[in-house]
């Protein structure tokens, strides 16, 4: 039953790996953009940026048992599955970014990324924006600014770790100029200087862990041309948004006109099983030596680069990326809707599947509702939506489900979400 799961999790695994719903509901089957429990409930899930062709694919649940029936083993042997892998990434890519390391999770090959970047420069200092996420490695951590997920034993940020603000159009300071915001990366490459100067500035290009905002047109490629001046090297976090989640690029950098040095990714590459990328210019790469400069013994293994291929293959052959930004923008269409005639919702953010809805206080500015956005969810999760919140302020509800989600899926969860709203509204 339900509760022996429940206990038994209880007991042995560390309460700070914790689940998303304290009340106890134990998830058994995934198909497509539907999560069952184990009582036969279904759920809309709009969590998951994890699985993105949808939960258990068959293309992927073959191609994973068929290289495990052969062979899945150390990656340091040569087999072909790692560079059929790779040349398939790099039909993706700029060819400057051709390059490729791999690893098992977003974290490591952030930390892996920042490594590069720090051999290659001979500096250490990282900038980052305000209220991010990128992982939890020892490394990683130090360029969390996320205050709910900055663990509270490391409470002073690293000494090499700088914040640009935040390029906020709706909640910023200077709202959707771009010029400002521009400025705060210099002036946080300058501030690197001192130790040093700029070894790498660290952003995702639509900002995910802020509730999935599209900064200003022109602030990533400004935001790149600043640190480049200032030596720096660029990292795109794709972890979140890439992947075709934006319905208008592949990569999100390229949605935002910018090309950068290194581009990790992870969740999505995998959907669900661990594999994380590094794609990097060359001559980072070489910083690390030829031979035996880095290993990752399982990052990249048979079965996960199998896995990671056949992704990209569902991807192209159902046309995700191409649904994305047509379910994306009908989705859109509708919230900004809902957005007029709700006053709890002050803004709606992101492109194609990749959205936020921040929740306010109706009549407050613009005064983040954290409180109204967590009975939102639990509210929804009674309807049958998986929802959660995100953002600085724990009050923008996350929107990046499957992107095989269709018309109907996107009009299941707008009815539940505005018969919330309404009941609330009374
Ligand atoms: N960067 C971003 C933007 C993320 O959202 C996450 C995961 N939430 C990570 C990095 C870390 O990835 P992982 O959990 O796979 O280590």
């Amino acid at each position: 039953a339900v509760e022996r799961v429940h206990e038994r999790r209880a007991k042995y695994v560390a309460g700070a790996q914790s689940t998303y719903y304290e009340t106890p509901v134990q998830m058994v089957r995934g198909w497509r953009h539907w999560l069952y429990d184990s009582a036969g409930r279904r759920y809309l899930d709009l969590i998951n940026n994890v699985a993105v062709v949808g939960h258990s694919h068959p293309a992927l649940t073959a191609a994973a048992a068929r290289q495990m029936a052969l062979l899945n083993t150390n990656s340091r042997f040569l087999y072909d599955a790692m560079g059929e892998y790779a040349e398939r990434l790099a039909d993706t890519l700029p060819e400057e970014l051709h390059t490729f390391f791999f690893v098992n999770s977003g974290s490591e090959a952030v930390d892996l990324a920042v490594q590069l970047a720090r051999v290659y420069t001979g500096r250490r200092s990282v900038v980052v924006i305000e209220g991010a996420y990128h992982g939890w490695t020892s490394d990683v951590f130090a360029l969390d600014t996320l205050p709910h997920d900055r663990p509270r034993w490391r409470e002073e940020l690293d000494e090499h770790v700088h914040v640009a603000e935040t390029p906020d159009p709706y909640r910023g300071r200077h709202g959707a100029r771009v010029e400002p915001y521009l400025e705060s990366v210099r002036r946080a490459c300058a501030e690197a200087g001192p130790g040093g100067g700029v070894a790498a500035f660290v952003v995702e290009p639509l900002l995910g862990s802020q509730g999935g905002i599209v900064p200003p047109p022109g602030y990533l490629a400004g935001a790149y041309a600043a640190v480049r001046e200032a030596g720096g090297v660029c990292i795109a976090d794709e972890i979140q948004v890439g992947m075709g989640r934006t319905g208008s690029a592949f990569w999100a950098f390229e949605g935002q006109g910018a090309t950068p040095d290194i581009v990790v990714a992870a969740k999505a590459t995998g959907n669900g099983h661990p594999i994380g990328v590094v794609a990097c210019r060359p001559e980072i790469a070489a910083g690390f030596g030829r031979r035996a400069g880095f290993f990752s013994s399982t990052g990249g293994g048979p079965v996960s680069c199998r896995v990671g291929t056949a992704v990209l293959d569902v991807l192209r052959d159902e046309r995700l990326p191409e649904n994305a930004r047509t379910v994306g923008t009908h989705l859109g269409a509708e919230l900004n809707a809902l957005a007029a005639r709700f006053p709890e919702i002050g803004a709606v953010y992101g492109e194609g599947l990749y959205r936020g809805v921040d929740i306010v206080e109706p009549g407050a500015d613009k005064k983040p509702a954290p409180a109204a956005a967590t009975q939102i969810c639990e509210r929804m999760f009674e309807l049958g939506v998986v929802i959660q919140p995100t953002g600085v302020e724990l009050n923008v509800l996350k929107i990046k489900p499957p992107l095989c989600f269709d018309n109907a899926a996107a009009d299941y969860f707008l009815a539940q979400f505005t018969r919330v709203l309404e009941e609330r509204a009374q």
